[in-house]
């Protein structure tokens, strides 16, 4: 229910105007900001591996690998304060404004080990997705979230009109964590569409991926929590003039509609302040809900270079799994048989005869996760095939 009124209110609200609407306040229920002592020197440099995973529908969706890397080049720029329009910044508050020394870069290693560009490509047949996280399971004709404490995942699909992307916060469940974004409003070239078109619907994002508010803490005259920006009466919308003063203002410089945690239009914004810099931050400290991804292999070479599925014991031909053994995440499960239009259903089982796992198969090659499995041989058993087509394989 809560889904249909969701999308009603897309409908109804967001269609006739081109406004940036976000999400991701209704994706979290935790505190964002932990007060933690800051170990780190502030300008150490911390990159976030990327994957972005394209899910398309049409061609003009499947978005080129141009628009992709301008999408990173911009948050780079925007996270380092070398935005070339950051000049229009007026000066009362340029003065607060902070490079964030954290820099993203695209995958070169996937979970396995095995070399990556950082993309994923997925024609689906879902033509629309609102901000379920449907998107981030193979089972809905989404792409499968690669392991969150390593890598930022960030979808890029046609979602429903108005909604121009969403992301979770630090701390939210590991299967739906990261972003999803609009595909014409990701990058500046190729499918872009003004006014989201200078990337920086991504910027505010991965803002709330490292636990940032809204200015206005989705209040009315509310805050964020950070000290150096200012309240604000709520969400600002296209191209508004400096200074815009509320009752909500203690000063005359007004409002912060230029900050990136706002909702004007790309060409509008332009800065981080630092504070939002130190409490973005403060997610990568010893135990931050980010520290993980400062470990990530993601961006080391690929350390898995076996490029033939390995083939165990098979009883037919038809299933193989790998890598094999496995030592943790996902396997991947290639099925030489045809799975049908409702496919087809699969049993791990222990060597004692448990099973420990089932799932339902839509493609000839899938991966599962089997990071919750405890070490020993396994054998996977597609359970509604005649031929029991099964094979095994060792969690290390
Ligand atoms: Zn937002």
């Amino acid at each position: 229910m809560r889904l249909f009124i969701l999308f009603l209110s897309f409908i109804s609200v967001f269609s006739v105007n081109a406004q940036r609407n976000c999400t991701s306040a209704l994706h979290t229920a935790m505190p964002v900001i932990s007060s933690q002592s800051n170990s780190m020197s502030p300008e150490k440099i911390i990159t976030i591996p990327v994957v972005v995973h394209v899910v398309y529908n049409n061609t003009a969706e499947n978005i080129s690998e141009a628009q992709i890397i301008s999408q990173i080049t911009s948050l780079n720029a925007d996270f380092a304060k070398s935005n070339n329009d950051f000049s229009k910044v007026p000066s009362v508050f340029a003065k607060l404004a902070a490079n964030t020394s954290i820099r993203f870069e695209l995958a070169k290693t996937d979970p396995m080990g095995k070399s990556t560009t950082g993309i994923i490509r997925k024609k689906s047949t879902r033509m629309m997705w609102t901000d379920d996280d449907k998107i981030k399971y193979l089972a809905n004709g989404g792409s499968t979230t690669w392991d969150a404490r390593s890598y930022l995942n960030i979808w890029v699909c046609n979602t429903v009109p108005g909604l121009t992307g969403y992301a979770s916060f630090p701390g939210a469940d590991r299967a739906v964590d990261g972003i999803v974004i609009r595909y014409d409003a990701f990058g500046s070239v190729g499918k872009v569409v003004a006014p989201f078109n200078l990337g920086r619907t991504l910027t505010h994002e991965v803002g709330h991926w490292m636990g940032l508010k809204h200015l206005w803490g989705d209040q009315q005259c509310g805050d964020d929590g950070i000290e150096d920006t200012p309240k604000q009466r709520s969400g600002n919308s296209g191209t508004p003039v400096f200074p815009k003063t509320t009752a909500c203002n203690s000063t005359s410089d007004g409002e912060m509609f230029m900050n990136f945690m706002d909702f004007t239009n790309d060409a509008s914004m332009g800065m981080f302040t630092a504070g939002q810099k130190t409490a973005m931050r403060t997610q990568f400290e010893i135990n931050g809900k980010r520290s993980t991804i400062l470990n990530s292999k993601a961006l080391a070479p690929a350390w898995n270079n076996n490029m033939e599925p390995e083939i165990l014991t098979v009883n037919t031909r038809d299933i193989v799994v790998y890598p094999n053994p496995v030592q943790s995440g996902n396997i991947k499960l290639l099925v030489n048989t045809n799975l049908g239009s409702n496919g087809k259903n699969y049993a791990i089982i222990s060597s004692n005869g448990q099973i420990v796992k089932t799932g339902h198969l839509l493609e000839m090659e899938e991966d599962i996760n089997v990071q919750s499995l405890a070490p020993g041989i396994y054998q996977i058993r597609l359970t509604d095939i005649a031929s029991n087509s099964s094979t095994k394989f060792v969690k290390q």
